[in-house]
């Protein structure tokens, strides 16, 4: 039934189902697998190491940081998926994570978009997050939140 179908991940446990989840439904159908990532700046904190030895500081990271944690993450994600035996490849975009979800999702005419309910964000109230919500209003074809 999916020929297509985009996981989008953030490193958080949900979205860790969310690839399980979006595994299982390809290799069932028969589909290709896009792992989506779109590394954010406001979400990152690094500990950067000063001249007098090792202190934290709370800063955002760099872009070629972002770019290097978004690269392993989704090169982590594929490497579970191909283990799986999934037809898996990544897209990595540093932005908004909606923007770039609905991007892919449209880039590879995906029928398929799987997320995790809640992400990193730390609203522990929120039963839905932003990210899945907005994506869930735009997408144009089957979105699939995974708790
Ligand atoms: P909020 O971000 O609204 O504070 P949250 O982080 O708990 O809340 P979401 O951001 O909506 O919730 O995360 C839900 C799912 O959306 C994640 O499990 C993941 O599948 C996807 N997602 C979130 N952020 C990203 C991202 N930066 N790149 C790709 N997918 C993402
Ligand atoms: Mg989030």
């Amino acid at each position: 039934m999916f020929k297509s179908i985009v996981v989008a991940i953030d490193g958080s446990d949900c979205a860790k189902n969310a690839l399980d989840v979006a595994c299982d439904i390809a290799q069932t159908n028969g589909a290709k697998l896009v792992v989506v990532h779109a590394p954010q700046a406001e979400t990152s904190a690094f500990i950067v190491g000063g001249p007098m030895g090792y202190h934290e500081v709370l800063t955002a990271p760099s872009h070629i940081e972002l770019e290097e944690t978004g690269n392993k993450i989704v090169a982590e994600a594929a490497a579970i998926a191909k283990e799986k035996g999934c037809d898996v490849t990544t897209d990595m975009h540093i932005g908004d994570p909606v923007r770039q979800v609905l991007k892919t999702a449209k880039d590879n005419n995906a029928d398929l978009i799987v997320m995790g309910r809640r992400g990193l964000g730390s609203v522990a109230s929120l039963f839905l997050g932003s990210t899945s919500q907005k994506v869930q209003h735009h997408a144009n074809c089957a979105c699939l939140t995974v708790v």
